[in-house]
Parts: structure tokens; sequence; C-alpha cells
């Protein structure tokens, strides 16, 4: 004999009720079958809101019932053969008219006790268990309908009612002794108490109905039919790499159930523990999946140490603190017992070793009636100052992990604040039981699905990181970034196990979120259709999301978004910097963006900033963090110079060749910063700071080039026009350089604390004549490098290169 218990979503639509109905079919054939069936999925919430309504003197509580009396003759239509729906409609019309009774005297009366509620919320298991039934019978299954209040005998505490087993089981035991129904119906959840009042068995309850029948008849297995393929290693509806738990033992079944895994309700594991019965939860939209089995066997010793995560919502947290009460014995006991006496469950216990304070975690919804009677019990002492009121905080909710193993391992506890801390969830209080296979933490409740995630990621998938990119500036760069991320997802997930989704994207125009990964082949539409764009917007969006590993990134040359980036790091987001403006602008914002990195453990990278992609600032940050000292940095570092200087000749205008570079995206937007000297000055500033002196960019020596009236224009336009006008100035300097055979190069100098810019004639022979197009060229002079130095060269300028450069910054976080 089997018990199967039937949710919500198997008995919510015809279409499902048709599977439920072949697996009793199956099931029957050569065994005798018991089904404790749920109220249609929904309904339970739908009588409650109903009832909300009338109370509230709403009359579109008619409305409300309407839906539910549709939801039900639907699935009549459905499902009854023509013969019996008159049959089948008249007596489910009777009882949905005893429940409309019930809600017009709500209306009148104003008021929903919970008497009252056990009493509405009896019909959604009535209905569906005898629609059911006849569901069956019309398949031409023979099927046999029990009231289960004429079984589960209960106290009177409504809403959440305690069983009389020994009733109870009686009652079980004697219906089924002669019973030959092959199948049995039962509604799950309902009961009655010894005087015979509806009560129930608390919300989720016919999980517990189908237990206490399984233990009663010491059946051989117990089957939760749900809507998902078992129990999984945390919700599947939060954590998307979430996987089903083949196999659990009856008390990490019940830690995680108690801590909010829905899918089981908690008190269902008791019942059929002491008889050793397996637990078998199935999907009955895929019963084909293996699922998981909970049995008596404990997992210590093999597998995996942590089993599951879960979480409950919508917890307070009270702490109860005073000097009184050190070494006081009897605080303890009068707390628990007068929560107790209010019926306010504890969920979590810590207590300080000094005895000054005991903290408890109690559902939200209790904690100013938890408050009164504190405040109540304590009354003396706190008006003696022994003890200070006490303090409720909301909005929290509690994670635990979990596993029969843990206590073998050493470690966990330590992984697990590790993760959640380099992820910026603060942790409000933890506690761990005894046995060590449960350690629970309590976090805000904002937090809660970066938490689960976080430690998924840490515990069940350890070999995969996910990165979540937020990127402004889809520009030349961007574009080339966000291609080159395309192509490479699947060779970055295989083989560096980094996962990199790309989460929010803007312009300056628009700007467009998703928080399961924007689709790269679609994202420019998806851009343009976005919302307005505007960089506190997107700062607060990125927020709001509060994903782990966040990554900001900046592709602009905007100021306005360079201002922000210390917010970004305050939320732990890391940011990687295209945009030199942050790391050129006045020395205490640079060191305090370097502080907040620190302090906030978010990486702050910005190695586009010198050189595009050659790696010139992590090689200068290896040498530093080495022990190397750097004594003297010499560098072409302007790609857009370079190519300038190097294509400029008597045969052309130099005109011509600053808007070939422009054209061809060598040059900052503003081609005068560039050739003012302005954008390599901001990068020898950057390559001396990183070094470890402290500059500004007015110390820098600029010995520009340009003539007074290019320096003076007002608008790029006029730049230009003063380029053509000064055209003679530029042949003069080209004209000197030949006659020297030398070669003009845009040096940049870093040399005893001191830096400076200019153009050089370069004789032939030096390490930087021959430099071709938009090269760089960076020299480290140091103490373990003095005559020969380490020298960086290559292409410093260009999209694609500038593209992988942040590309590589990105796979620097994802070795972190
Ligand atoms: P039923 O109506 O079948 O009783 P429930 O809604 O009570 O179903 O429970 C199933 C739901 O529990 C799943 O759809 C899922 O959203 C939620 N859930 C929460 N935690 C877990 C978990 N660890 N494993 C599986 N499901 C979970
Ligand atoms: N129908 C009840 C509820 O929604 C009982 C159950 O589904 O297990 O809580
Ligand atoms: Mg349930």
């Amino acid at each position: 004999m089997k018990v199967l218990k039937f949710g919500g979503t198997s008995v919510g639509s015809a279409k499902n009720i048709n599977k439920v109905m072949a697996i009793l079919s199956d099931m029957s054939a050569n065994d005798k079958v018991i089904a404790v069936v749920s109220a249609i999925g929904g309904i339970t919430d739908k009588l409650l809101a109903a009832a909300e309504l009338a109370v509230n003197k709403d009359d579109s509580y008619k409305k409300a019932f309407k839906t539910i009396e549709d939801i039900h003759s639907n699935i009549i239509d459905a499902l009854i053969l023509n013969e019996h729906k008159t049959e089948v409609s008249k007596a489910v019309g009777t009882k949905l008219s005893r429940l409309e009774h019930l809600l017009d005297g709500l209306f009148l009366v104003n008021e929903l006790s919970p008497k009252a509620t056990d009493k509405l919320l009896s019909f959604g298991e009535l209905l569906s268990s005898y629609i059911i039934t006849e569901a069956l019978k019309s398949k031409g299954l023979k099927a046999n309908l029990k009231n289960s209040q004429e079984l589960i005998v209960t106290d009177n505490t409504h809403t959440n009612a305690s069983v009389n087993f020994k009733i109870t089981n009686a009652n079980i035991e004697s219906h089924f002794k002669g019973d030959k129904n092959k199948i049995t119906i039962l509604p799950g959840f309902i009961s009655k108490s010894l005087d015979g009042e509806i009560t129930t068995l608390g919300r989720g309850g016919s999980d517990y109905t189908a237990a206490i029948v399984a233990a009663a008849l010491e059946v051989e297995e117990l089957q939760i039919w749900t809507d998902v393929s078992g129990m999984f290693t945390t919700n599947p509806k939060v954590v998307k790499q979430a996987f089903p738990i083949k196999r659990l033992s009856y008390q990490e079944a019940v830690e995680l159930s108690h801590f909010g895994a829905k899918v089981l309700y908690p008190p269902t594991v008791q019942p059929v523990l002491d008889k050793n019965i397996p637990i078998i939860i199935k999907n009955t939209l895929a019963p084909e999946d293996e699922g998981t089995s909970i049995t008596g066997e404990s997992t210590n010793g093999t597998g995996l140490a942590v089993k599951g995560i879960s979480n409950i919502n919508e917890i307070a947290l009270l702490t109860l603190q005073g000097n009184g009460m050190v070494g006081i014995p009897g605080f303890s006991k009068r707390l628990f017992e007068t929560l107790a006496q209010e019926k306010i469950n504890i969920v979590l216990i810590t207590q300080a070793s000094s005895e000054h304070s005991i903290c408890i975690g109690i559902s939200e919804k209790d904690a100013e009636s938890a408050r009164a009677v504190i405040d109540l019990t304590f009354e003396n002492e706190i008006s003696l100052h022994k003890i200070d009121p006490i303090i409720v905080e909301n909005d929290l909710a509690i994670i635990a992990v979990v596993g029969d193993n843990m206590k073998n391992h050493q470690g966990i506890s330590g992984k697990m604040f590790s993760s959640l801390g380099k992820n910026n969830v603060n942790i409000r209080a933890i506690a761990q039981g005894a046995s060590e296979r449960n350690i629970s933490a309590v976090i805000a409740a904002k937090d809660v699905k970066k938490a689960l995630n976080t430690l998924h990621e840490r515990f069940f998938e350890t070999r995969t990181r996910q990165l979540n990119l937020f990127i402004t500036g889809v520009g030349n760069v961007g574009e080339r970034l966000i291609e080159q991320i395309r192509q490479q997802q699947d060779y970055l997930k295989d083989n560096l196990k980094l996962n990199i989704r790309i989460i929010g994207l803007s312009n300056s125009r628009t700007m467009v979120f998703n928080d399961e990964g924007i689709s790269l082949d679609s994202w420019k539409e998806q851009l343009a259709n976005g919302v307005k764009a505007a960089p506190k917007d997107f700062l607060d969006t990125v927020k709001s999301f509060n994903l782990r590993n966040s990554v900001f990134m900046d592709i602009t040359a905007n100021k306005d978004i360079s201002d922000l980036y210390q917010d970004y790091l305050r939320k732990n987001i890391a940011v990687i910097a295209c945009n030199k403006i942050a790391c050129s602008s006045n020395y205490e914002n640079y060191k305090q963006l370097k502080r907040l990195s620190y302090k906030y453990n978010a990486s702050f990278l910005f190695e586009t900033n010198v050189g595009a992609g050659l790696p010139v600032i992590d090689t200068l940050s290896n040498l530093i963090a080495s022990g190397d000292e750097i004594q003297s940095i010499k560098a072409v570092l302007s790609g857009s110079l370079n190519y300038v200087f190097n294509n400029f000749d008597d045969s052309k205008r130099f005109h011509d060749v600053v808007k070939q570079a422009q054209d061809e995206g060598y040059t900052e937007p503003d081609p005068r910063i560039d050739l003012s000297g302005v954008d390599v000055a901001r990068k020898i500033l950057i390559l001396a700071r990183e070094s470890g002196t402290e500059m500004n960019l007015e110390d820098i020596t600029n010995t520009s080039f340009l003539t007074k009236s290019n320096l003076e224009s007002e608008s790029v336009d006029h730049f230009y026009e003063s380029l053509i006008a000064d055209e003679g100035h530029f042949q003069e300097l080209i004209a000197s350089a030949k006659a020297k055979h030398c070669k003009l190069k845009y040096v940049a100098e870093f040399n005893d604390g001191k830096a400076s810019v200019g153009l050089k004639e370069i004789p032939e022979g030096h390490p930087f004549y021959n430099l071709e197009g938009k090269d760089n060229i960076v020299m480290f002079y140091t103490q373990r490098y003095p005559e020969q130095p380490m020298i960086i060269i290559g292409a410093g300028a260009g999209a694609d290169v500038t593209a992988s450069g942040l590309f590589a910054d990105i796979i620097r976080l994802g070795n972190v």
C-alpha cells in the first residue's frame, strides 16, 4: 500500500488532473493507493483574498467568489462525463453556495476569526477531492472519497491545529481495515476538533495529512507529488542553477523544510520517520524524473558535506539585553515561556557567551505582539534599568546551510561567511545547532536572492563563477567588447569556468536591463528600445538588482559617470574603467577610490587607461607587489600622436593626418585632448601614481608643440581650422627633425618623482625610433632592471585592442 499526495499545481488544471489520474491508474493496477489531494492550486489564497475583501466591506468579494466558482466549473466541464455533469455540478453548486453564504456573512460581521478561517479554507480541499473522485469515476476507475475530517482529530488551535494521534491513528486504522477500494481519495489539510469544529493543519498541511495516514497504516512508501522534480539544493525559483538532491536523511529534510524549503511542510517528516517509511518527492509534470528519496539512512561519511540551502523570509529579530541579565538564571526561561503562552514560534536563538544578550528570530507577523508581551513580562527589570526594553528589527530573513556530513568537514562556516562577506551581505546573527547539521544566519531580506546564489555557487558550483556586467558606453570599443564576449562565452565557461553575463547596457540615450542576461544576438535592438538613460538611474538600477559579482564598466570619456565610481564601490560593485578621468583626477579622489576598493572588497581596474590592451598597469603592479622599485619610466604613450607623426611628412597637410586619425578611431572623441598632450600627461600621471608617487596633473611639465591659436581654439571645428592656418609651423617641425635624421615622437618621462611630456626629435638607433603606426612603448627602469629596462611594446590604440584590454580586466576579476 502507498500514500500519494498531490499538491495544488498537480490538481491545478484539467490537464494536470489527467496526469494525476494516469499515475493513480498505473499505481493501482497492482497496489492499493490512498491519494491525498490539496485544493486546486491557488484556491486557498483566493479564498483568503475573497474573505479579506468581504471583511473590509469591499463588495468585489463577489467577483472573487465568481472566479473561484468558474475555476471549478471549468474543471468539471473538462473532466466529467456528460451523463454525470448535472449531478456533479449540483453537488459542487451546493458546496459553493455554502461558501458564498459564508462570505456574505463575513461581509456583514466584518471580522475573520481563526475559526471562520478554517471553515472558509476547508472548502478548497472538500471541493477538489470530490471533483477528482468523480473525474476518476468518469475515467472508469473505481475511487472512493473519504472525508479526512472524519479521521483526523485535533485540538482547537484554529489554522494550525495539533493532531490527537491516539484517536486519529485508531480512526484511520479502523476505516482502512476492511476497506477493499483500490483507490481512496482524501482531502488534505482539513480536520476536526474533538468537539466537532472544523480545523486545519497549517498552510501546506496536505503533506502532513498524507504523512499521518501513511504512518498510521505503516505503508511502504509516502510519495509527495508536486510541481518540481524533488527537493532542490535551494529554491529553484530563486537560483536557476539549483538541482534536485537525490538522497536526503530525514534529519536533513527536516532542517531544510523547517528553514523554508516549501516543497515539504515541516511537520510531515516526524510521523513517517517514527515508522521508517521512505518519502519520495516526485514531479507530476515530469513523472519520469527520479525525484528525491528521503530515508532514515544518514549520509554521514559520504557525498557532499552541504546538501541544501534554504531560507525563511519575513523574519524579525528580537534582542533582549542588559547588565542585569549577566549570571542570573531564569531570564531565558521567562522569555521563552512568555512567547510560548502567546503561541509565538521561535525560529532561531543565539546567546552571547557573556549572557549579556539573547537574540531570537521569529516570524515578522508576530513581532509586535511579542514586543508587547515581553516588555510586560520584564516590566519590573526594565523600570529598574536592569534590562533594556526589547529591541525589534524587521525586514530580515534567515538562510540556512544544511547537511548531515558538515560536522566531519572543517571550514564550512568559514566558506559560508567569507563568501557572504565578499558579496557585501551583512550578517545580523548566527546560529549553529550542536548537531552541526545546520548553520543559519540572519540577513537583510533584500539580500536573500544574492545570498542564496552566492552560497549555491560556493557549495555546489565551485567550478563556475558568474560575473554580472553592467556596461555604460557602447561606442566603437564597447561594441567590440560585447562582440568579443559573445564569441568567447562558451570557451570561458568550458575552460576558465567563468560565466560572463551582461545584465545592463547603456549609451547616452537609452539603457536596458535583464537580470537573466541580455541576449547578445540582439542587444542593439533591445538597447534602442530601452528606457531613457541617465548615469544615476543606471547606478540605482544596478544597486537594486543586488547581484553577486557585479561589475560596472565605464567605456565612456564622461566625467559625470566617473564621479559615480565611489557609489559603485561602496556597494561592493567592481569597477572597470576605460575612462581615464577618475585615475587622473585629483590625487585625493584617486586615493579614495583605491581605499574604497580595498574596504568594500570591490576591484577597481583600469588597465586600458595606459597603452590600451597592452599589459602596462598589470606589469607595473606585479613589479611593485613583488618588491621592485620604479626608478624611471620612458614611454611613447599616445597611439594617436604616434599615428599622426608617423604619417605626417612634407607631402601631406597636418590637418588631414589628424582628421584621418580621428576617423579611424585612434583619437579621443575630442582630438585636442590628444594633440595638446593632456592625454599623455594623464597616462604618465597614472603610471607615476601606480609607482607610488603622490602627483597631480598640474605637477607634470607639458611642453606643447601646438601653437597658441591651436591651444586656444574654442571648439573642435575651430581647432581644425587653426591647424590649417598654422600648417607652416607643423612643416617647420618636421623639416627640423628631418635635417637631423630624427623622427618626431611624443615622449612621456617619469624620473626622480617628476614627470614631463613633450614632442622630441628621436635619433636613429633609439628604441623609440622605429615605433610603427599607432604603437606604444613603455620602458620601466627599476631596481631589478637598472640598465636594460623592461619594455612593453605594441599597438596602443584602436577599438579591438582596447576591448581586449577591458576583457583582460574582466578575466582578472574572474580570477579574484
Ligand atoms: P504543492 O502545491 O505541490 O504542495 P508547494 O508550492 O507547497 O507545492 O511546494 C513546491 C514549491 O516549493 C516549488 O515550486 C518551489 O517553488 C518551492 N521550493 C522552495 N524551496 C525548494 C527546494 N529546496 N526544493 C524544491 N522546491 C522548493
Ligand atoms: N491548500 C492548503 C494550502 O494552500 C494546503 C496545501 O496545499 O497543502 O496551504
Ligand atoms: Mg505544499
